[in-house]
């Protein structure tokens, strides 16, 4: 089904049904390179987010009494019907979101790759077992589900990062409900028509659209046992202290500023093109984005040309067209803070190497060109802060030892990239550099779905990442047994598999 129209108001799914809001507040959903209105958006009440929480908890003991492998089956469908509605999917990523229909269509295979890492859960969950810890005593660690857990999300990812949690929290045996970024509430909507083919037990997916309302009502609702929250840092460190505050498991997961080093003995073909993929790609909205390029001695003049003259050659436009390399930003509002950093950048002693202010569309549209600005200090506010866009703040160093202090100077730590071809020089930056994820001439360094994204400093609040191994430990909480038995075990019962 499209769920594009303009004057279509968008439903809630709540206990395995689509359900309209109780509300006549509602946003439009715009897309970003057109200015064209897709839909309406409802900014659901907190009598919708209850009746959303209510059918999680109603289906927590049905899910949980399922088997762990027919819950994993269930995963394995799942996969295959987003397998087929892919284009489906990254269709939209573009249309809501602005970027490229080849960074989309990447997006939502790492969706899938999260559910296919998920269908591992018959292996992932088990316990362990001391048999012996004293005579005829035996020792083990069982898993099981934390409760009612719910995801709160951006808008740079509409498909994968909701799917950071919502297989590994239903694997698990938890029921979920989700709350989608408002700017880009579509493509979820696709992934719960797959969700709801699957015939699920009621309420064991759930998705409350709105903004900070139903936030808010996550953080204080008693019916939610855990919360994951991904967006910016000021809103993250709220969710965290909030969420905690009432007792709740929680992982938030904020904001960035990523570094890229380039050594002198970078091979500048390959750096360039990782960097123009890290800093523009998705017009720089992404958490994984370098922001920084720390050039260590001449470094900088080996590479500046080639980036300038590959960032002037690239092409500016609607994500939909293949030409494309660089879609719009979100919002009209995020493209005019955009442009208020770089002329801060400049007015803190920048040179615009690449001026990215004056790309332009129809009516309504929100574009930013690619921008570089160079020679900038390194405790610049441009080089401190998140602007989220495609811009690219150039700071040199003199030597290793001074990059890696640049780049520990951050508040944040998510990720960091080096380019060198020196097994030395990465052995020690991945040693002392106070970054959770590390790319090695590689400019975007997100881990796949069977690692953890594991982001330090102010970028990650909390103990256990989200994907990967951490996502069981998040989503599943530990009992251990201790046990003995006293008559021999001869002549009782028989072993029997459940089917
Ligand atoms: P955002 O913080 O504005 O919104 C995130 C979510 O929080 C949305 O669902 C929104 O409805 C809600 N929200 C917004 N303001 C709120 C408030 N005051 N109170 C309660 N809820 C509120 O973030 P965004 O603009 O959608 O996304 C971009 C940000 O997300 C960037 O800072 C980016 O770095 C970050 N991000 C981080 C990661 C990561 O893994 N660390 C991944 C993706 C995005």
């Amino acid at each position: 089904m499209d769920v594009t129209a303009p004057t279509r108001l968008l439903d809630n799914y709540v206990g395995g049904a689509w359900t309209p809001a109780t509300t006549d507040d509602a946003l439009d959903v715009t897309n970003p390179a057109t200015g064209e209105t897709l839909a309406r958006v409802p900014l659901s009440s907190s009598a919708d987010l209850d009746a959303a929480v209510s059918a999680a908890r109603a289906g927590l003991a049905e899910w949980r009494a399922v088997s762990t492998i027919a819950r994993a089956r269930k995963l394995f469908e799942l996969r295959e019907r987003l397998v087929a509605r892919q284009e489906d999917l990254a269709r939209s990523v573009t249309i809501e979101m602005g970027k490229t229909i080849a960074d989309a269509r990447a997006e939502v295979a790492r969706m899938i790759e999260m559910v296919e890492c998920a269908c591992a859960i018959p292996t992932t969950m088990q316990g362990r077992v001391l048999e012996d810890v004293s005579r005829n005593i035996d020792a083990e660690t069982i898993r099981q589900p934390v409760g009612v857990c719910a995801a709160i999300v951006p808008f740079n990812f509409p498909a994968m990062v909701p799917f950071w949690f919502l297989p590994f929290a239903i694997a698990c045996g938890n029921t979920f409900v989700l709350k989608p970024s408002e700017q880009v509430p579509l493509t979820q909507h696709i992934a719960f028509e797959e969700l709801h083919a699957l015939e699920l037990p009621a309420g064991v997916v759930n998705l409350v659209n709105g903004s900070r309302e139903v936030v808010e009502g996550i953080l204080d609702h008693p019916g939610i046992d855990a919360v994951s929250f991904v967006g910016s840092a000021p809103v993250a460190r709220i969710v965290y202290e909030r969420a905690a505050k009432a007792g709740k498991r929680v992982q938030a997961l904020g904001g960035a500023k990523n570094h890229m080093v380039v050594m002198p003995d970078a091979v500048v073909e390959e750096t360039v093109n990782g960097i123009i993929g890290s800093a523009f790609g998705a017009a720089g909205q992404r958490c994984m984005a370098g922001s920084v390029v720390v050039t260590v001695g001449e470094a900088h003049d080996r590479l500046m040309p080639t980036l300038v003259a590959a960032t002037e050659g690239l092409s500016v436009g609607d994500g939909l067209q293949d030409a494309t390399d660089v879609g719009p930003v979100i919002s009209c509002t995020a493209r005019d803070r955009i442009r208020e950093w770089i002329d801060r950048g400049v007015s803190d002693g920048g040179t615009l190497a690449v001026d990215g202010r004056g790309a332009d569309g129809p009516d309504g549209s929100s574009f930013v060109g690619p921008t570089i600005i160079d020679g900038v200090a390194a405790d610049a506010a441009i080089v401190q802060e998140e602007v989220f866009g495609p811009v690219l703040t150039v700071v040199r160093a003199d030597s290793l030892d001074d990059a890696i202090a640049i780049v520990n100077r951050s508040r944040f730590g998510n990720g960091t990239s080096i380019f060198t071809e020196s097994g030395a020089a990465v052995r020690r930056y991945r040693h002392e550099v106070e970054a959770g994820m590390i790319g090695v001439n590689i400019g975007v360094a997100a881990p796949v779905a069977f690692f953890p994204f594991t982001g330090w400093k102010d970028s990650f609040l909390g103990d256990l990442h989200a994907h990967g191994p951490d996502a069981v430990d998040f989503y599943t909480r530990k009992k251990t047994v201790t046990s003995r038995y006293f008559s021999s075990g001869q002549g009782h019962g028989s072993y029997f598999v459940e089917s």
